[in-house]
């Protein structure tokens, strides 16, 4: 028996649900991008679009809309700042920063890596003491995630930038923010961020196509003599007048109708609630969570409850138990499509994401799910049974006026 015919669930860290007001913006026909009326329309929504996103990115430096997905944006923000034989700092926190290192290593660039655990945030101590050791200034860039999608850590950007201060050292702040733009709080200018990566399919309720790179003025004086800039990523070139080199080509035309509407829904809630809403949802996910472990299955991957990200939960089986058997349930049964567990945590962890369009009945119908696949697989005990009922008294609690 199978109850999955319904609206199916995609519960999966990217691409998120998007919103029907955002399918709806992108359902019209194509304009003429050349000029009439048509060329105006677009041309507004490009600029708003780049004025908008400095204000999600919190910072007065210029942005970048990429027709490309996040790996684009990690080459367009290596390409502009770096030049061959460079070398940077990785920050190891599960598997993005690495295999942003990774573009960057085949890209001709020196890459050193802090080495993180995949079960905890970076720490910010370490990466004082190895920018400390580089008494040369050899490291060009620092490169980090705020929320890895993989391991499910959040990374204390504010801190980071105050490791690289104290060491007195030079090397630009390069983050990405594809797993946490518009879901959390993320201060560019105010955190001394150079530069910043985001991406349409997670946060930004959009579908996956786009990318964004925001700079500051320290990034775009590096700009200017680094040796990897080619044409399409070009900053020089993007920064010019014509709507054309927006894009280096023709603008995404409906992908930029759909992250117009996404925007204005993102205006119209606002930022703060939209972080509150997502801090809230993590928070019932946790509250189911810390019944369920208690069964002895899995646990968190993240062992430090503050190190743990608004926006994906990433739940780490334990030896002898694994998570297909739960994620088919879940979505075979059920209609709930749960993320795999990468990179290292391959076969061994799954995710529940909370990121983007989701609201209470979303994350309760995915929790409730899951509770309904635990119990059936015997994956509950006694110490273990009730999560959905505290995800629901976590959320009443919080909504109590
Ligand atoms: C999803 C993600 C990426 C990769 O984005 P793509 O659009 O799949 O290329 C990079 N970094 C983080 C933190 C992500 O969550």
């Amino acid at each position: 028996m199978t109850l999955k015919h319904g609206r199916q669930f995609l519960s999966i860290p990217g691409p998120t649900t998007v919103p029907d007001e955002v399918l709806g913006a992108m359902h019209r026909p194509a304009i003429d991008i050349y000029g009439g009326e048509g060329g105006g329309e677009l041309l507004s929504i490009t600029t708003r679009c780049l004025k908008d996103l400095k204000t999600i990115f919190a910072t007065t430096g210029d942005t970048y809309i990429y027709i490309a997905n996040g790996h684009g944006a990690w080459e367009a923000s290596i390409a502009n700042v770096l030049s061959r034989g460079d070398t940077i700092l990785i920050l190891e926190s599960g598997r993005f920063a690495v295999g942003w290192g990774d573009f960057a290593k085949s890209m001709g660039i020196e890459v050193e890596r802090v080495p993180g655990d995949w079960r905890r945030a970076v720490d910010p101590g370490k990466v004082k003491e190895t920018l400390r050791a580089d008494t040369k200034g050899k490291i060009k860039a620092v490169l980090v995630v705020q929320v890895d999608t993989a391991s499910g850590c959040v990374n204390d950007i504010e801190s980071i930038r105050a490791a690289i201060d104290a060491a007195g050292h030079d090397a630009l702040l390069m983050v990405d923010t594809i797993a946490s733009l518009a879901c959390m709080p993320f201060e560019m200018d105010k955190w001394g961020v150079d530069v910043a990566v985001g991406g349409s399919q997670k946060g930004l309720m959009t579908p996956p196509g786009l990318s964004f790179v925001a700079a500051n003025a320290k990034a775009k004086e590096r700009h200017k003599t680094a040796d990897l800039v080619t044409s399409y990523w070009n900053w020089s070139s993007r920064d010019q007048e014509e709507h054309y080199r927006k894009y280096a080509g023709t603008p995404p035309v409906h992908l930029l109708f759909g992250l117009r509407k996404a925007m204005d829904m993102i205006f119209e809630e606002g930022l703060q609630n939209i972080f509150e809403r997502h801090r809230l949802l993590a928070g019932a996910t946790h509250a189911a969570v810390d019944v369920w472990r208690n069964g002895g299955s899995f646990d968190y991957n993240i062992t430090e409850p503050d190190e743990r990200s608004v926006s994906v939960t990433t739940l780490l089986l334990r030896e002898g138990f694994r998570p297909e058997p739960i994620r088919a349930f879940c979505f075979d049964r059920l209609g709930v499509t749960l993320g795999l567990g990468i990179g290292d945590l391959s076969g061994k962890a799954f995710r529940i994401a909370h990121m983007g369009h989701v609201n209470a009945p979303m994350i309760l119908g995915t929790l409730g799910a899951l509770e309904v696949a635990l119990d059936s697989l015997g994956l509950t005990d006694a110490n273990s049974k009730g999560g959905v009922a505290a995800a629901a008294a976590y959320l009443a609690d919080a909504l109590r006026d």
